[in-house]
C-alpha cells in the first residue's frame, strides 16, 4: 500500500516555533522507504517532546514513527529489548514495570519515544552513575538516505553509530534499538526531600547526593537574588524493595485553555516558589513513592505548556563543567534574577561525564534547566545566557534549544566536524534536514568544525525567537 501523505502542523513543547508541512506515518521499514523516497528533503520525529525546532523538517517533510510502535523481542535472561524506536517510555513502563524491569535511563517524560531518546542522548536523574540513554544501547537499525538499512553499533560502522547517538535525526531513520533493561525489586522509588538555603549549600549538597544516592534533582528558585539565591528542594532517590510491582493508578489532569499572558508574571511566579519551597518542611521528609511519580512529576498534568500562553515559551538548558560550575550559576542565576524572569520550572542536576555521540549533550558538571515565556527582551536574555555558557566552558542542550547561535554551537560542540563527515559520507545531498540543522549551519562544516569557503549546502533561515505562532 502507497504510504500516505497528510497536512500537519508541528510544534515543539515550547510552541515558539511552528511548521506547516507534509507527513507520513509508515508502519514498517517499506513504507518508511517509500516515504524516504518521495523525493523531498524529510526528517523523522517521535512525540514532538522536544522544546524548539531539533524534531521539525526544514523545506521538506516529516515521517512521523507513531505506528514503529512494535516491541520485537525481550529477552526475560539479560534484559535486553529490541523495539521500533515508535515505542515510547510510557508503554515501556507500562508493560515492563509489573513484571520487574525497568529503563536504564529515561527523561523527565514518558511521552518520549525510543528513538526520540536515541537522537537526542537523553539524560536523567541518575546521569553521574548510569551515563545516558545512548550509553545503553547495544545496536540501532538505521535507514540512510539511501534507503539501505544499516546496523550500527560500536563495532559495526562505530562513526555512524557516534553520529546517530544524540544526532538529531540527521543520519537517517532510526528504525529499531536494542537496549538492556534494569531488573528492580519494586515499582517504588525510597524519596528524600530537604530545603536547600543558597547555592554554597546546593553544591555541597549536589556533591554528596552524587556519590551517595542512585537518582538526584534540584529545584531552584530562579527569582531570589543575594543571601538566598539558588535556594531550592533537593529530591534523593534509590530503589526500594517495598510496595511490590502492582502499579498505582494513573491520576492525571490537563491544562484546558491557553492561559492568558498575565496569568504568568514576576508576582505569580514569586507566590508559587515561596509556596513550592514551603511545601517541604524545613528539617525535610521522606516518603514512598510510585516510579512514575518521581520520574516523571509533570506527565501527571496533561498540556502544562499551556500555561505559558498562546506564543509559548523558550527552555534554556547548559550544563557548565564542575571546576566552573559554582561562577558560572551564579552568574546564569544572578543574570535571571536581574531580568526578573526567575522561570518556576528551574531544574538544577548533576551530570557525569561525556555522552557516546559526536553531538552529545552530557559533560561532567553542573546542569540548570530554565523556561522563559515568550515575550518582548527574551531572545536578549537567552543570548547573555550563551555568552556566560561559552565563557565557563559549558554547552547548550539542543533537545530544549530553540535560539543558540551557529558560532556559539561550533564552539560548545568539538566533535561537530567528525558529525559534518558522516553526513557527507552517508547522506552527500542533505536529503535529512532540521530548522535546527539549518539554524545551527550544521553541514558543510569541515573536520576541523569551521565552515568551508563557499556557500554551506544548507539554506539559513531565520526561525522563530519571539514565535511564529504567536
Ligand atoms: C516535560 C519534559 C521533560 C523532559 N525531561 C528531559 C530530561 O530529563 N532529560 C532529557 O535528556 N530530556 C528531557 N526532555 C526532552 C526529551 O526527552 C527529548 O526531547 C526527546 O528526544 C523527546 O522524544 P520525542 O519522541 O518526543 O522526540 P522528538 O522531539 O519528536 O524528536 C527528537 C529528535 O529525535 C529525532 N528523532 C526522533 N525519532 C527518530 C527516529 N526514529 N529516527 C531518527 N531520528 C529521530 C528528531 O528528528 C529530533 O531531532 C524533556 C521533555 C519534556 C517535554
Amino acid at each position: 500500500m502507497a504510504v500516505d501523505w497528510r497536512q500537519a502542523t508541528l510544534t515543539g513543547w515550547g510552541r515558539s516555533t511552528t511548521v506547516s508541512t507534509r507527513v507520513a506515518v509508515p508502519g514498517d521499514d517499506g513504507e518508511v522507504r517509500e516515504a524516504l523516497e518521495a523525493g523531498a528533503p524529510v526528517l523523522a520525529y517521535g512525540n514532538c517532546r522536544s522544546y524548539g525546532d531539533a524534531h521539525l523538517p526544514c523545506d521538506g517533510r516529516g515521517i512521523s514513527t507513531a505506528r514503529l510502535d512494535r516491541v520485537v523481542s525481550f529477552d526475560e535472561a539479560s534484559g535486553e529489548i529490541v523495539c521500533e524506536s515508535g515505542v515510547t517510555f510510557a508503554r515501556l513502563l507500562r508493560e515492563y514495570l509489573p513484571r520487574g524491569w525497568r529503563v536504564p535511563v529515561t527523561p523527565g517524560t514518558a511521552f518520549a519515544s525510543v528513538g526520540g531518546a536515541v537522537a537526542n542522548d537523553v539524560h536523567g536523574k541518575n546521569h553521574d552513575r548510569r551515563g545516558s540513554f545512548g550509553d545503553h544501547v547495544v545496536w540501532l537499525d538505521l535507514m540512510a538516505a539511501s534507503g539501505e538499512i544499516v546496523r550500527i553499533s560500536t563495532a559495526e560502522e562505530p562513526e555512524l553509530f557516534a553520529a546517530t547517538i544524540g544526532g538529531v535525526g540527521l543520519t537517517g531513520v532510526i528504525l529499531r534499538v536494542a537496549f538492556r533493561m534494569d531488573r528492580v525489586p519494586s515499582a517504588f522509588m525510597r524519596i528524600r526531600e530537604q530545603r536547600i538555603s543558597d547555592l554554597d549549600a546546593y553544591l555541597t549538597a549536589l556533591a554528596e547526593a552524587r556519590e551517595g544516592a542512585a537518582y538526584s534533582v534540584g529545584w531552584i528558585d530562579a527569582l531570589q537574588r543575594g543571601a538566598r539565591m539558588g535556594r531550592g528542594i533537593l529530591e534523593t532517590a534509590d530503589v526500594t524493595a517495598e510496595g511490590g510491582l502492582a502499579g498505582e493508578p494513573e491520576r492525571s489532569l490537563r491544562v484546558p485553555f491557553d492561559f492568558p499572558r498575565v496569568a504568568l508574571n514576576h508576582l505569580t511566579v514569586r507566590a508559587f516558589n515561596e509556596a513550592y519551597f514551603r511545601r517541604v518542611p524545613a528539617n525535610g521528609r521522606e516518603r514512598i513513592s510510585h516510579a512514575a511519580r518521581f520520574f516523571y512529576p509533570l506527565d501527571a498534568l496533561h498540556d502544562w505548556n499551556r500555561i505559558y500562553g498562546r506564543r509559548g515559551f523558550h527552555q534554556f538548558q547548559c550544563v557548565i563543567p564542575d571546576a566552573e560550575a559554582a561562577r558560572g550559576m551564579q552568574r546564569l542565576l544572578e543574570t535571571v534574577s536581574a531580568a526578573g524572569r526567575g522561570s518556576f520550572l528551574a531544574v538544577l542536576k548533576t551530570l557525569g561525564g561525556e555522552g557516546r555521540g559526536h553531538l552529545s549533550f552530557p559533560m561532567r558538571g553542573l546542569t540548570l534547566a530554565l523556561d522563559f515565556p515568550c515575550s518582548e527582551g527574551v531572545s536578549e536574555l537567552m543570548r547573555r545566557l550563551e555568552t556566560i555558557t561559552l565563557d565557563h566552558g559549558g554547552r547548550i542542550y539542543l533537545a530544549k534549544d530553540s535560539s543558540l547561535s551557529a558560532a556559539g554551537f561550533r564552539r560548545m560542540y568539538p566533535k561537530l566536524g567528525q558529525f559534518a563527515d558522516v553526513l557527507e559520507r552517508w547522506d552527500p545531498q542533505g536529503r535529512f534536514r532540521s530548522l535546527m540543522a539549518s539554524r545551527l549551519c550544521i553541514r558543510g562544516l569541515n573536520a576541523s568544525g569551521s565552515p568551508p569557503d563557499g556557500p554551506i549546502s544548507v539554506k539559513v533561515r531565520p526561525t522563530n525567537l519571539e514565535g511564529l505562532s504567536r
